[in-house]
C-alpha cells in the first residue's frame, strides 16, 4: 500500500511505496541543528521509491556539506526528505507521513552526539555513530520485507 505525505501547510504532498528500508532515530548535531529537536526519525528508501503528486507544489532544497539534497517546503519548512545522489538513495522525514509515526525506528544512530538534555527510554539498539555492515545487514534480517540498501547507507546528514 502506498504511504502518503506532506508538510505542515499542505503545499507539499507525496506517495512513497513501501518497503522502506533502516528505520533511524538519528542523534547527529546535524539533526539536531536542522530540525530543531533532540533527534530525527528517518527511513531509508530507494529513491525511486518518491514521487510529488501531481498537486505539490515545488520543494525548496538545501545541498548539505556530505552532498545530501534536502527537501523541504518554503512556506512551512517542514523538513520531507534528503536525496543522495552519490548512493541514488533517498531518506524519508518519517514526521511528514500522513500516518505518523510509521514506521516505528528500529535503532539509534550517533548517540556520541546526542543532545546532554535528552534521555533515551526505550531498549532499541543503540551505536555512537552508524552501525557497522554486518551489524546493520543484521538489523536488516530482523525485518523481514523492509528494504535492504545497497550499498549500506552510513550517513544521514
Ligand atoms: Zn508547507
Ligand atoms: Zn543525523
Amino acid at each position: 500500500m502506498v504511504l502518503t505525505g506532506g508538510c505542515y501547510c499542505g503545499s507539499l504532498a507525496y506517495e512513497v511505496t513501501p518497503p522502506l528500508g533502516p528505520v533511524v532515530n538519528c542523534h547527529c548535531a546535524f539533526c539536531r541543528r536542522i530540525h530543531g529537536a533532540a533527534f530525527t526519525t528517518a527511513a531509508v528508501m530507494p529513491a525511486e521509491a518518491f514521487v510529488w503528486t501531481p498537486s505539490s507544489a515545488c520543494p525548496s532544497t538545501f545541498e548539505t556539506p556530505l552532498g545530501n539534497v534536502r527537501h523541504f517546503c518554503a512556506a512551512c519548512a517542514s523538513p520531507i526528505w534528503n536525496y543522495a545522489p552519490y548512493i541514488e538513495t533517498g531518506v524519508l522525514i518519517v514526521g511528514s507521513l500522513a500516518q505518523e509515526f510509521q514506521p516505528a525506528p528500529w535503532l539509534h544512530v550517533n548517540t556520541e552526539s546526542m543532545s546532554p538534555s535528552f534521555a533515551i527510554a526505550d531498549a532499541l539498539p543503540r551505536f555512537s555513530q552508524w552501525p557497522d555492515e554486518a551489524t546493520l545487514r543484521a538489523l536488516c534480517d530482523q525485518h523481514p520485507g523492509a528494504w535492504v540498501p545497497e550499498p549500506l547507507f552510513q550517513r544521514s546528514g
